[in-house]
């Protein structure tokens, strides 16, 4: 065992959450450690690349051609019985190369000074009077293993993260807590409008939905996102073969992607002595799409602020990390409190049940703002097509009124 240093920080997982981490607290001038066990950044690919509007993206880094895939100018929602919902939506977002995308998030960190550590595996956190302080990684091209001492962790470890669990933050998921997914990149299909379509209902996806992300030049990501409980014990490829046959009977499929999304419930804590989770190792991804790229940048840059006053401070305890939980929970970790209560009644819908929600989205008036759905909209919308939902939306609002 040779000890590797002593950081400021060490960060695990070079994803967008760990590397915005990484890159903004060594611009701060600490001493950073940023720890990835895949070989290369970014590689391979287990996600469908949408991202929000410009102005939400460009805060973390900027977008060109090298990165953008295809603009999404509108949306399209097609219910099981056929009926279709669609909405232009000029800016909406993009598809991006994800692999890029990510890889220039860990440029940005490495030139802030960050010390970027590729094919190293955190496989424990050192502990001192109780206390995270530190990081036990495997080198797993040179084999052997050593210690980081740092002075606080970030868990950025993303969907498959144990750090939080090592920390006492987390239990492992439940099976609904996860969308099981298959993704393919098809080539030579009708995807002519940037347009983001969503298909919904048991057939394809159930429990989640089915998808279709335009990447330029007659390419898109199609996929499926299915709730495990209501899938009928089958994986989610077999629903992504039945979809693409559906939706895209000539198209050749060319990468395939299979993994899982968080849909969680925020954690509660977000900190522990020495440590923090950020990214979807805290359930910071929408519970509703399970989007959480950007979710990831955001919680990364409020983790870093509030990691970077404790330094100063020269104390790392939980209690002294604790305005990151909450300025995320004042923010998008109440957005995404909302999204996981209408989660929980949409996804239980009866195929019928959601063909008439959406029918009745053309209706809806204020469901869309710059961002995308807002959330409280969703929920009116869910109630007023699916009366019987009010019950279990009053919930919703006691729970949230609870929880402030
Ligand atoms: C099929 C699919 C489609 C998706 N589509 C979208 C989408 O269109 N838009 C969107 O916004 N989100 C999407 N998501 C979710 C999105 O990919 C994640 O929310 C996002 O990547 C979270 O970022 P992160 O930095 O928290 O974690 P990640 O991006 O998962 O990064 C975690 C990193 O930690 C590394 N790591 C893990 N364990 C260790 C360890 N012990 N030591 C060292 N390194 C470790 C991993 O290798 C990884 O590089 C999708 C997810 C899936 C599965």
């Amino acid at each position: 065992m040779t000890d590797r240093g002593r950081y400021d920080v060490a960060v695990i997982g070079a994803g967008p959450g760990g590397s915005r981490a990484a890159e903004r607290l060594a611009r701060s001038g600490r001493r950073v450690l940023l720890l990835e066990k895949r070989e290369r950044v970014g590689h391979p690919v287990r996600c469908a690349e949408a991202v929000g509007p410009r102005a939400d993206v460009e805060r973390y880094l900027a977008l060109d051609d090298t990165l953008v895939s295809s603009p999404v100018d509108g949306v399209a929602v097609v219910a099981p019985d056929g009926t279709r919902f669609e909405r232009a939506f000029p800016g909406a977002g993009f598809v991006v190369d994800r692999e890029a995308f990510d890889r220039r998030l860990s440029e940005a960190a490495a030139a802030a000074g960050a010390e970027l550590r590729t094919g190293h595996q955190a496989m424990g956190l050192l502990r001192e009077n109780g206390r995270v302080a530190g990081v036990r990684v495997k080198d797993l091209r040179a084999g052997g293993h050593y210690d980081a001492l740092a002075a606080v962790v970030v868990g950025a470890d993303g969907v498959e993260s144990l750090s939080p669990r090592w920390a006492g933050l987390k239990d492992q998921y439940r099976p609904e807590e996860i969308f099981s997914c298959a993704q393919q990149l098809v080539e030579g299909i009708d995807a002519s409008r940037a347009f983001i379509e969503f298909y919904l209902g048991r057939r394809f996806a159930p429990g989640g939905y089915a998808w279709v992300f335009p990447k330029g030049s007659g390419r898109a990501n199609v996929g499926v996102g299915v709730n495990p409980l209501m899938a009928d014990g089958k994986p989610a490829v077999r629903y992504l073969d039945a979809f693409l046959a559906h939706r895209c009977p000539g198209g050749a499929r060319t990468r395939l992607v299979v993994g899982g999304c968080a849909v969680a419930r925020g954690l509660s804590r977000l900190a522990a002595d020495g440590y923090v989770a950020v990214g979807e190792a805290a359930n910071q991804n929408n519970p509703f799409s399970g989007g959480g790229i950007i979710n990831a940048l955001e919680g990364a840059d409020m983790a870093a602020e509030a990691i970077a006053r404790a330094l100063d401070r020269g104390r790392v305890s939980a209690r002294d990390l604790a305005s990151y939980a909450k300025t995320w929970k004042g923010s998008t970790g109440r957005a995404n409190e909302a999204f996981f209560h209408a989660a929980r009644i949409f996804y239980g819908l009866s195929d019928d049940e959601l063909s008439r929600v959406v029918r009745g989205l053309s209706r809806a008036r204020g469901l869309f703002d710059e961002r995308g759905v807002k959330p409280r909209r969703l929920i009116q919308a869910l109630v007023v097509s699916n009366p019987r939902l009010l019950v279990q939306s009053l919930g919703y609002w006691l729970g949230a009124a609870w929880r402030r």
